[in-house]
């Protein structure tokens, strides 16, 4: 016998998890299938070198929170399992500035600014937001660098979902009136981005997803949706059949159909653009020609300084504890990883901003080779994460990329606009400027940055955007999608101008909004 839902929700990440637990208090039968697995707090590795448990590379049989995408135009990490990115997120929840809100294809269908505000306050007590009261070397190097150049009042300490009450102290359910789980304080180790182990960190299994099953929410994790159909009307008025397969197995692909009168896409932009376009060719025909236009990366440039000395801890923190508002459009964050997590420095290169990929090959290798021993003195310190920190710089500067369908997945062009740079030169100058503070810091990035000149980003966005009609988005300003009934996509890829800060407040401010228009359930 086929299950009938009233929602299935396709992911469990920010938008995926806030779906599911509103329309759970509105009485509905709610379903999340979910690619990734459930992560209880050991489960997480101790550092990025258990590579198992790290990244989500299922074909050499790799289940972590994390997975890399590579595209011709960006280099992508994002999260993967039963509450998405929150597992390996760095916990970090600013506003973007107002610019935000008055551009993109959702400028002029709602004054943005006014109606989501209720919603980010919201977002911000659910996800247990706190100002981090721990401004540790990493941080204190940030504000240095803001007071040199003149702009002391705009470094800040960040707003970040952890639970700090005492470090290592477990204490009854501080956020939801004793309807949510035990929490322990956060003990500053630095290494949110590997997943908490110390039940700290307010991931969305902590919250949104906690309360959810507690009103009914099933969820199914380890599969992977690979059909949305109608049930007889082609519109979606009668429902869909949603067909999923397991993700965890190598070779039991047998496929899984069930019907629910409404579906939600909330798969990240990974999940929900690359699904709508292998859909637009085959079962939803209708869906507007618009998906996969406007993907965004928040203008982002990750540069990792290292420096040799043993003496210093950047580790110590949680892992984004303050924010330096670097200009108008730019913003900072030092961004660190806990004691022992090396891994990213096997793939990192000098930095090399000009030219064609044979000349960028040539300088890197010139680089290294009139410094042989200093690159390797570098790449090879005792303790990486301890003498190292990772520089996010986020602009809200625009600039967008395309996704479409290619042979193998998807393929990223550019379409219009202003395509994203991997090196920002603002960017380069902040780094050189932190290394000096640090103390003999010297910058590097990921090598497909300098070989390949593309730029990498932890916060992709986009690709199914809002717009007044079909020619203009692919949803609506309240997130249905155009052309079909009961359906809607609520997630990253909705994010329809570049926020230039860590979206993950928006998604989750925007899904509530979304949710608010649901009426209850009628018995
Ligand atoms: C290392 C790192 C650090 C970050 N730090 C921050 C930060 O400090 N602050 C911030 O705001 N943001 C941060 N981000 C970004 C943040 O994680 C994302 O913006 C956010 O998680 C996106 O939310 P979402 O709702 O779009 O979906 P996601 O959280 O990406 O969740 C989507 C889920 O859907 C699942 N899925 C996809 N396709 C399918 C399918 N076909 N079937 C079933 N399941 C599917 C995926 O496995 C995933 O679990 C960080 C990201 C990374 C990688
Ligand atoms: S710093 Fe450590 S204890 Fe605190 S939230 Fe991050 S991983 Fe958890």
């Amino acid at each position: 016998m086929i299950e009938n839902y009233d929602y299935v929700i396709i992911g469990s990440g920010f938008g995926g998890s806030v779906s599911a637990l509103r329309l759970c208090e509105k009485g509905y039968k709610v379903l999340i299938i979910e690619k990734g697995k459930w992560y209880a707090k050991d489960d997480f590795p101790k550092t990025n070198w258990n590579l198992k448990k790290w990244l989500w590379l299922p074909s050499l049989r790799f289940f972590g929170i994390m997975k890399m995408t590579f595209f011709k135009h960006v280099g992508i990490i994002s999260g993967v399992g039963v509450g998405g990115g929150s597992l390996v997120y760095a916990n970090t929840l600013p506003k973007p500035k107002a610019t935000f809100y008055k551009t993109g294809s959702w400028s002029g269908l709602e004054n943005w600014e006014t109606t989501l505000k209720p919603h980010y306050e919201t977002a911000l007590r659910m996800l247990g937001a706190a100002k981090n009261p721990y401004l540790e070397l990493g941080d204190n190097l940030l504000q240095k660098l803001a007071i040199q150049e003149g702009r002391g009042e705009h470094f800040e300490a960040a707003d970040v979902s952890v639970f700090f009450g005492e470090a290592d102290k477990t204490f009854p359910d501080p956020y939801f009136n004793g309807k949510g789980p035990e929490r322990t304080g956060c003990n500053i180790c630095g290494a949110c981005m590997t997943g908490c182990r110390y039940n700290a960190k307010n991931s969305l299994d902590k919250n949104y997803l906690h309360l959810a099953l507690n009103k009914g929410l099933k969820i199914i994790a380890e599969k992977e949706v690979v059909g949305v159909k109608p049930i007889d009307k082609t519109d979606g008025t009668d429902g869909y059949s949603i067909t999923f397969q397991c993700s965890t197995s190598l070779f039991s692909k047998q496929k899984t159909t069930i019907q629910s009168k409404a579906v939600i896409f909330a798969g990240g932009v990974l999940g929900t653009v690359k699904l709508l376009l292998q859909l637009k060719k085959t079962t939803l025909p209708n869906l507007s020609d618009r998906v996969g236009d406007d993907v965004r990366t928040n203008n982002e440039s990750l540069i990792f300084n290292v420096n040799l000395n043993k003496e210093k801890d950047l580790t110590k923190g949680i892992a984004i504890g303050s924010v330096y508002h670097a200009d108008e459009h730019s913003h900072l964050e030092p961004v660190r990883y806990g004691r022992g997590s090396g891994f990213w420095r096997t793939l990192l290169v000098p930095v090399v901003t000009e030219g064609n990929f044979f000349s960028r090959m040539f300088q890197i290798a010139g680089k290294i080779l009139r410094h042989p021993f200093t690159y390797l003195r570098f790449v090879t310190v005792k303790d990486f994460s301890k003498q190292s920190i990772v520089l996010l710089f986020m602009q809200h500067l625009d600039s967008t990329l395309s996704l479409r369908k290619g042979l193998l997945g998807m393929k990223s062009s550019v379409t219009k606009g202003r395509q994203p740079k991997a090196q920002i030169p603002t960017a380069s100058r902040l780094a050189e400027k932190y290394g000096k503070l640090v103390g003999g810091g010297k910058s590097f990035v990921v090598l497909t940055e300098s070989v390949l000149n593309m730029p990498s980003t932890a916060h992709i966005l986009g690709g199914a955007v809002m717009g007044l009609n079909a020619n203009e988005g692919v949803i609506d300003k309240n997130n249905h999608v155009f052309a079909y009934k009961n359906m809607l996509v609520c997630d990253g890829s909705t994010v329809s101008a570049n926020p230039g800060v860590n979206p993950s407040l928006t998604i989750t401010a925007l899904t509530e909004r979304a949710m608010s228009k649901i009426p209850v359930k009628e018995t």
